[in-house]
C-alpha cells in the first residue's frame, strides 16, 4: 500500500509550533456521529461553523472500520453506500484545520463484512460451536486475531497519512462486542491454552478459578490491543493520539465480558478517557469515572464521552436539567466533556438540547482558565477495586461490591465531603500519602502488600473506614484464613449472619463521635449480612445489633402487637478505635449498601460521621447547602477553586430505570467555607459565572463566603497572595 502522497496536509505549521501537544490543552470536542446515508448532507463549512458555535476545540468523525467513510484503498474495507464519489475526509479535515480545529477520526473494529470470512475466516469471532456471530449482517471479528491487529493498523495508517487526521477515536474495541457470545476462536482457544495451560472455560463460572484466570486475561488481551494501536498511531504522527473507548462499573454487563480495563492500558493513552453515555445509571456517574481518571493519571489530560441524546433512543435529546449537572460533574473534577451528537443529520431529530448545550460548551470556554492545570484537593479517598467487583463479587457483582461503593458516593456528596477516588491496584503508600483518610469499604480482594502499605499508612496517622468483608480474599478471589486487616480494626472475627431483614442496630453512646447529629433515637434500621467481631480492649462500638423482629423466621414482616424487640446483643454494628497514631472504623454490617438500598439519611450520616473521626481535625472546606449539591475542591498556582454542581431532584436512583433528570432547583444562599493554608492569605473571593467579587469575613480560622444563587454549576473561585 502506497501511503506516501496524502490527500490533505495536516494542521498549519503555526498552530503545531506551540510549546506542548494540542491535546495537552483544554478541550472541548464534539463526536459527530454520522450514519449511513447522513454522508450527501455533511458540508464542510457548516459542520466547522456547527463546532465552533460551541466554542469547541475539536470533533470526531467517521472513519473507517465497519465501514469507511473515505475513498479507501484497502481491499475488503466497505465504502459507505451514501458516499458515491465524495471523500468525506478529504474534505472536511483541510476545512476544520483552516478554522483551528482538530479533527479524531472515530474507527470500529468489532464487526467486519461477511465475504471477508472467506478469505480470512480466522478473523472473526466463534462461539462454542464454531459458528460465525452475525450482527446487522456482518460478522463480529475477534479482537485478539488479524483484523484487529493487523487491518485496524492499515485503516488507521490509511487516515492518518493520507488525510492528516489528528487522532483516533475507537469504539467497541472488545470481546463480546454487541452483546454477542464469548469468542472461542483458535487464536483464543491458543492463547489461553498457552497462558493457563487449559480450553476456555465453557461457561461463567466464578467460583471456579480457571474462569476468574480467563476474566483476568481477555482484560490483558484488550490491553495488549490497546498498546499495538497506539504504537502505530504514534509510529505515523508524532503528535497523534489513539482513544480507546472504556467506561467503569454502571455498564458491567458490557465492560466485564468485554475486557475493558483501564487501568491495564494507561500507560498506551496519551489521553485516559471514559465513555459515559447511558443514563440508567447513577446520576454520579461522570463524577466518579472522572475522579478515578484524575487518580489514575494526574499528570495527564482526561476526556469524557457524554451523549446529547438519552440512551438508547439516539434521535431523541437528554433533557437539559439531565445533561448541564452531567458535564458539570465531568469539568468540576478535572475532566474534558466530548459532547456525542448522533443522527444530527437525521430528517426527524430532537433539537430542543442544542441551544442549551451550546450555550454550556461557551461557558466552559470562558471558564478554561479556571481548569488549566487544576488538581484535586480533596483529602479523602474512596477505592474502587475491580478485582473485588469481579472476584468476589462474582456472578452479584452489584448486591456484593458495586452497591457499597455507590453507598459510599452518595453519603460522601450529600455531606459535601470533596472526594477523590483510587483504583486498587494503586494502593502503594505513596499514592495515599497525601490524603487524611482513606475508605475502603468492603474491600475484599487485597494483596498481603496492599494491605501492609495500608497498616502502614494508619499508624503513620491516617485515617481508614472499612466495612463487612474488607480483606477475606487474595486479589484472585481466594478466602484468606483470615482477613487481612484483623490488626487494623483489632479484634476476633466469628460467624457470619445472614437474613438480617427487620433487625436493628442499637445506638450504645449516642456522644460518640460516629453518631454525631443523630439526636433522639435509640435505633437505627438494619439489614443484610453481618460479620461477628469481638473487639479487643480499648476499642469502642458505638453500635450493637438487635436481631430481627419479625413473625416467625423466614418472614419479612412483624406482628404489629408482637414486634416488641425481645432481645439486644453485645454483637458490633461498628468499632472504632486507634491503631499507631491512626484512627479506624470497621462497619461489621454492610452499612453502605443498606444506604445505597434504602436511602435512610441516617445511615449516610453514620458514614459521614465515621470520615470525619477518621479523619481528625477541620475539614478543608464547608459547605450549607441541601444533599442534592455536589461539592468539589480543586487547587491552581494561588487559587483554589470549589465547584458547587446542582443535582437534579428527581428519584435519582431506583432498582431498574434511573428517571431522567427533570428538575434543576435553584439554591440560594449557599454559605462555603474554606480552611487557608498557614501563612495564606486571601486576596479576593468571586464567582465564575458572573465573575462578581464577593464580600468574605475571616472568623475562627475560615475563609466565609455567601453564594446569593446557584442554577446548575458555578466555581467559587479563593484568590490568594
Ligand atoms: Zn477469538
Amino acid at each position: 500500500m502506497n501511503y506516501d502522497k496524502p490527500v490533505v496536509s495536516g494542521f498549519p505549521s503555526a498552530m503545531s509550533e506551540t510549546r506542548s501537544n494540542w491535546w495537552e490543552q483544554p478541550n472541548r470536542v464534539l463526536l459527530i456521529n454520522l450514519r449511513e446515508g447522513d454522508e450527501p448532507k455533511v458540508d464542510a463549512r457548516e459542520l466547522a461553523r456547527f463546532v465552533l458555535d460551541f466554542g469547541a476545540t475539536a470533533f470526531c468523525i467517521n472513519g473507517g472500520g465497519i465501514v469507511a467513510f473515505y475513498q479507501t484503498r484497502i481491499p475488503g474495507q466497505r465504502i459507505s453506500n451514501g458516499l458515491g464519489a465524495r471523500d468525506l475526509l478529504a474534505e472536511v479535515i483541510p476545512v476544520a484545520h483552516e478554522n483551528g480545529l482538530r479533527v479524531l477520526a472515530r474507527i470500529d473494529p468489532s464487526c467486519a463484512p461477511r465475504q471477508l470470512a472467506a478469505d480470512h475466516p480466522e478473523w472473526f469471532a466463534r462461539d462454542r460451536s464454531g459458528g460465525l456471530c452475525e450482527v446487522s449482517g456482518h460478522y463480529v471479528t475477534c479482537p485478539n486475531a488479524g483484523y484487529y491487529h493487523e487491518r485496524m493498523v492499515e485503516v488507521v495508517r490509511e487516515i492518518l497519512m493520507r488525510y492528516g487526521a489528528d487522532g483516533i477515536w475507537n469504539n467497541q474495541g472488545k470481546f463480546a462486542a454487541w452483546d454477542t457470545a464469548a469468542c472461542y476462536c483458535d487464536t483464543c482457544e491458543r492463547s489461553f491454552r498457552a497462558e493457563s495451560g487449559h480450553a476456555i472455560p465453557p461457561a461463567e463460572n466464578w467460583q471456579d478459578p480457571l474462569w476468574r484466570q480467563y476474566n483476568e486475561w481477555r482484560y490483558l488481551c484488550i490491553a495488549a490491543w490497546v498498546r499495538r494501536m497506539n504504537e502505530a498511531v504514534h509510529a505515523v504522527k508524532r503528535d497523534g493520539i489513539f482513544i480507546a473507548a472504556v467506561q467503569l462499573m454502571e455498564s458491567l454487563e458490557t465492560i466485564r465480558p468485554g475486557g475493558w480495563d483501564i487501568d491495564y492500558w494507561l500507560s498506551d493513552q496519551d489521553v485516559p478517557t471514559f465513555e459515559c453515555q447511558r443514563r440508567n445509571t447513577a446520576p454520579w456517574w461522570p463524577g466518579i469515572q472522572a475522579k478515578y481518571l484524575a487518580t489514575l493519571a494526574p499528570d495527564k489530560p482526561r476526556w469524557m464521552t457524554v451523549s446529547y441524546f438519552y440512551p438508547w433512543w439516539r434521535l431523541y435529546a437528554a433533557p437539559e436539567a439531565e445533561n448541564r449537572p452531567w458535564i458539570a460533574q465531568q469539568f468540576a473534577n478535572g475532566v474534558n466533556s466530548w459532547l456525542h451528537i448522533n443522527g444530527g443529520y437525521a430528517d426527524l431529530f430532537d433539537r430542543r438540547g442544542l441551544a442549551p448545550m451550546r450555550e454550556v460548551f461557551q461557558r466552559l470556554k470562558r471558564w478554561e482558565p479556571y481548569f488549566a492545570g487544576a488538581r484535586s484537593e480533596a483529602q479523602v479517598a474512596l477505592v474502587f477495586s475491580r478485582h473485588t467487583q469481579d472476584n468476589y463479587g462474582g456472578d452479584e457483582p452489584h448486591a456484593r461490591y458495586l452497591d457499597f461503593i455507590r453507598g459510599w458516593y452518595c453519603a460522601l456528596q450529600e455531606a459535601h465531603i470533596p472526594f477523590d477516588v483510587l483504583s486498587d491496584k494503586l494502593l502503594a503508600s505513596e499514592r495515599f500519602a497525601r490524603y487524611r483518610a482513606v475508605i475502603v469499604s468492603n474491600l475484599a480482594c487485597v494483596s498481603d502488600e496492599t494491605a501492609a502499605s495500608l497498616e502502614q499508612y494508619v499508624a503513620q496517622g491516617g485515617g481508614l473506614v472499612a466495612s463487612f468483608e474488607a480483606g477475606w480474599c487474595n486479589v484472585d478471589g481466594v478466602t484468606r484464613d483470615g482477613p487481612a486487616f484483623a490488626r487494623l480494626f483489632g479484634g476476633v472475627y466469628g460467624a457470619r449472619r445472614d437474613n438480617l431483614k427487620s433487625s436493628y442496630a442499637k445506638i450504645e453512646r449516642r456522644d460518640d463521635p460516629v453518631l454525631a447529629g443523630i439526636g433522639d433515637t435509640d435505633l437505627l434500621p438494619n439489614d443484610g449480612a453481618l460479620r461477628e467481631f469481638r473487639p479487643e480492649s480499648g476499642r469502642h462500638v458505638p453500635l450493637t445489633l438487635i436481631p430481627p423482629v419479625i413473625a416467625h423466621s423466614g418472614a419479612t414482616i412483624s406482628i404489629p402487637e408482637l414486634s416488641a424487640i425481645g432481645a439486644t446483643t453485645d454483637v458490633p454494628v461498628a468499632v472504632r478505635g486507634e491503631f499507631g497514631r491512626g484512627r479506624v472504623v470497621y462497619f461489621a454490617n454492610q452499612m453502605e449498601a443498606l444506604f445505597y438500598h434504602y436511602g435512610f439519611g441516617d445511615l449516610g450520616r453514620v458514614l459521614a460521621n465515621a470520615v470525619r473521626y477518621v479523619r481528625g481535625g477541620v475539614a478543608e472546606v464547608e459547605i450549607d447547602a441541601p444533599d442534592f449539591l455536589d461539592v468539589t475542591l480543586m487547587g491552581q498556582d494561588r487559587r483554589r477553586l470549589v465547584h458547587l454542581v446542582n443535582l437534579p431532584v428527581d428519584k435519582p436512583l431506583s432498582t431498574g430505570w434511573r428517571h431522567p433528570g427533570r428538575n434543576l432547583v435553584e439554591v440560594r444562599g449557599i454559605e462555603v467555607r474554606l480552611r487557608p493554608r498557614v501563612g495564606e492569605r486571601v486576596r479576593e473571593v468571586r464567582l465564575a459565572t458572573t465573575e462578581q467579587v464577593l464580600t468574605h469575613t475571616l472568623n475562627d480560622g475560615w475563609i466565609a463566603v455567601t453564594v446569593p444563587r446557584l442554577a446548575d454549576h458555578e466555581i467559587v473561585i479563593f484568590e490568594f497572595e
